[in-house]
């Protein structure tokens, strides 16, 4: 017979033995989620015991985790701006860090602003929050893989802006993205090919490969959005784009092959990396 407590102490010894990075957090996570509780209602009734179906569904869970699946997709959530998202296999699971082109996206949103393309939206995060935070704009979320799209529909339906974003099945590297817009958001897949494999055996065993890789540079998807951005954006536009943190001398002086992107600008994530890339398009009228 097994109790809370010591089905979370069983279940953090076998992800310690399988390499997880935070198996107690991990493991409460899981239980909880098997339970249905909270991870603070779990502690408070740590002493309660599992019946048969808990445990063998919480075992599961613990097993999946030892395989180093990532725990969002084993829960089928992942919160990002405080808000959950429904992610599986066919989507980028969001990144803390990637609330930092939210947070500068915002910062740009004048009165003027009137909408917004999300590219590669994967799970749909930029778009929706972007929709929800900036709701005087029409939003627009581009994404090339039907699957992603899915997703990122139900994730707009669950927070109730499917109305407020138009998705569009495109690849982004061709120039048909519908704008001019006010603000272009892009967090592209940046992984150079060969660095893939040298990733946790979480992202690159289980996170869709078409949302991590960049091409052999790493910095392929940026070649193709920031010639194109041009013409997709209105006069005194935003690019907004999230970059890998030593891609920033590549990325820049990609921005400064063309005169139209003026204020290039660098932004540090909370680790002090440079995570986010700004430009704004040239007014005819300066
Ligand atoms: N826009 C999504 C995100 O930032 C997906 C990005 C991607 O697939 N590269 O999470």
């Amino acid at each position: 017979m097994k109790n809370i407590n010591s089905f979370l102490n069983w279940s953090e010894s076998q992800l310690t033995q399988a390499g997880v990075l935070s198996p107690r957090l991990d493991s409460e996570v899981l239980l909880a989620h098997a339970l249905k509780l909270s991870r603070s209602q779990l502690l408070i009734h740590s002493k309660k015991t599992l019946n048969e179906a808990e445990k063998k569904c919480a075992e599961i869970n613990v097993r999946r985790r030892r395989k180093r699946e990532p725990v969002s997709l084993i829960t089928g959530y992942q919160e990002f701006w405080s808000l959950d998202f429904l992610v599986d296999e066919n989507v980028l699971i969001p990144r803390p860090e990637t609330e930092l082109l939210i947070e500068t996206g915002l910062n740009c949103i004048s009165p003027a602003s009137k909408n917004i393309l999300d590219l590669g939206t994967g799970s749909g995060v930029l778009a929706l929050v972007m929709a929800k935070e900036a709701s005087a704009c029409k939003v627009t979320a581009l994404e090339i893989d039907p699957k992603a799209l899915k997703i990122a529909k139900q994730n707009a339906k669950n927070h109730g802006m499917r109305d407020r974003i138009k998705f569009l099945c495109k690849d982004l590297r061709k120039e048909d993205w519908g704008g001019p817009y006010s603000m272009i958001l892009s967090n592209p897949p940046y992984i150079s090919s060969t660095d893939i494999d040298k990733l946790m055996p979480e992202v690159k065993n289980y996170e869709p490969r078409k949302a991590l890789d960049g091409g052999l540079t790493g910095i392929e998807f940026y070649k193709s959005i920031i010639p194109i951005a041009i013409n997709q954006l209105e006069e005194k536009g935003f690019l907004i784009l999230e970059i890998g943190h030593n891609q920033v001398n590549e990325v820049t002086a990609l921005l400064r092959q063309f005169s139209a992107y003026q204020k290039i600008e660098v932004i540090k994530d909370y680790s002090g990396y440079n995570r986010v890339v700004k430009a704004q398009k040239e007014s005819r009228y300066g």
